[in-house]
């Protein structure tokens, strides 16, 4: 299920006011000062909470009530002349995050703040019937759930992303997941994992992980750009994830750069993804470097090899033009570069930097252009960060 699945009571009823007066609160207690492993970042008074969040001080009072009666949050007096203090509660059990790609799966363990606390990476045929995958991942959650101590019966909510557009819950390429086509992914997982599920594209997972907990902290819009087997991209705006209608929106790695070039996997030509994925580069190198790993060839460009050094500029050159449409159209704060490819640096970074100043309006030129700060941890990060999303609005709803 896509999180705007879950948005909650129709527009216009008290309970939707309810509902965002509290969501904002629980915002703002998330997300107020320090680094999110800072546990005293989530730390407000109720007088400072009223005046963040704009709400009138009766009524932050109402929501922190209601909050601690199902275990969201905790209260204690102030030292001195501090009023009472509110803290997100990480005591009301966890939930789970897990991340699948072409060829592994990566599993985590959060509290309800969205902090990842544990996490346990496994390999997975790239070739797996989604029954595979979601058993496979379901074993290493259970093992990492012993490892810490922790019920099975705490997690409370699990976030699940998958490189595949997934519109209206179901994955829709073949290409990268080919035995989850079709699939129903929300109501999958739920059989496996027994408890509520929300399933999202990883690199949109990865715009909200970075947006709060990584480079694009602090931005209202970004756009983060995930670089593997496949490209895709996640869109914030306004400091939410942008879905688009069905949930599918972001996927860059098919505009069209060449109506001449190779003919691509979804049926059009000369997309974004021919020029600028790891396989796109990695053929490129396979006459010289056979058997090489991205690494490897970044390895070799570091070195000096310059076919190697090539490689990777033509990406970039290709993922600048690619990137200069989102830009002009959007007007991003910045864009965030992540995914395998990240692992290239600078090296792909500059040339993506010279494309895109080449090819979009003087107003938005100066838009950075960053790695981004969670590396390959980003889709995880951001699971976690949405299955706890997921546990409040499950919360809020019981509420009203
Ligand atoms: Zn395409």
């Amino acid at each position: 299920m896509s999180t705007a699945d879950v948005r909650g009571p129709a527009p216009g009823s008290t309970a939707t006011l309810r509902t965002t007066n509290t969501r904002r609160v629980l915002d703002v207690l998330r997300t107020a000062g320090g680094a999110p492993d800072d546990t005293d970042a989530t730390v407000l008074t109720q007088a400072e909470l009223a005046r963040v969040t704009g709400l009138a001080p009766a009524t932050v009072s109402n929501i922190i009530r209601e909050l601690g009666t199902v275990g969201l949050v905790t209260t204690e007096p102030g030292g001195g002349r501090r009023g009472t203090v509110v803290r997100l509660s990480s005591e009301a059990g966890v939930v789970a995050g897990v991340d699948f790609g072409h060829s592994h799966v990566a599993v985590a363990i959060g509290d309800l703040t969205g902090r990842l606390l544990h996490e346990r990476r496994g390999r997975l045929p790239s070739v797996h019937q989604h029954e595979e995958g979601l058993r496979f991942a379901d074993a290493l959650l259970d093992e990492l759930l012993a490892e810490a101590g922790i019920e099975r019966s705490s997690v409370r909510t699990v976030g699940l992303g998958l490189p595949a557009p997934i519109s209206d819950r179901v994955v829709r390429s073949a290409a990268i997941l080919p035995g989850w086509v079709g699939v129903d992914a929300m109501e999958a997982c739920e059989q496996t994992f027994g408890v509520p599920v929300c399933v999202e594209n990883d690199a949109n997972l990865g715009a909200l992980a970075e947006h709060r907990n990584g480079v694009a902290r602090g931005h209202d819009s970004s756009v983060f750009v995930k670089i593997s087997s496949g490209v895709g991209s996640g869109i914030i705006i306004d400091n939410q994830l942008f879905q688009g209608n069905g949930g599918a929106a972001g996927e860059i790695g098919h505009l069209t750069l060449d109506e001449n070039g190779p003919v691509c996997r979804c049926g059009s030509r000369g997309c974004l993804e021919a020029y600028a994925s790891v396989a796109t580069i990695l053929g490129m190198m396979k006459a010289q470097l056979p058997d090489a790993t991205l690494d490897d060839v970044v390895a070799a460009a570091h070195a000096g090899n310059v076919s190697a050094q090539r490689s990777i500029e033509d990406a970039g050159r290709h993922l600048g033009w690619g990137l200069a449409s989102v830009v002009n159209l959007l007007n991003p704060a910045l864009v965030v570069v992540g995914g395998d490819m990240a692992r290239a640096g600078e090296l792909l970074l500059e040339s993506v930097r010279r494309e895109l100043r080449r090819h979009v309006l003087d107003a938005v030129a100066g838009t950075p252009v960053l790695l981004s700060e969670l590396g390959e941890r980003a889709s995880l990060v951001g699971a976690v960060l949405l299955a706890a999303e997921r546990t409040e609005l499950l919360e809020l709803t019981e509420l009203d």
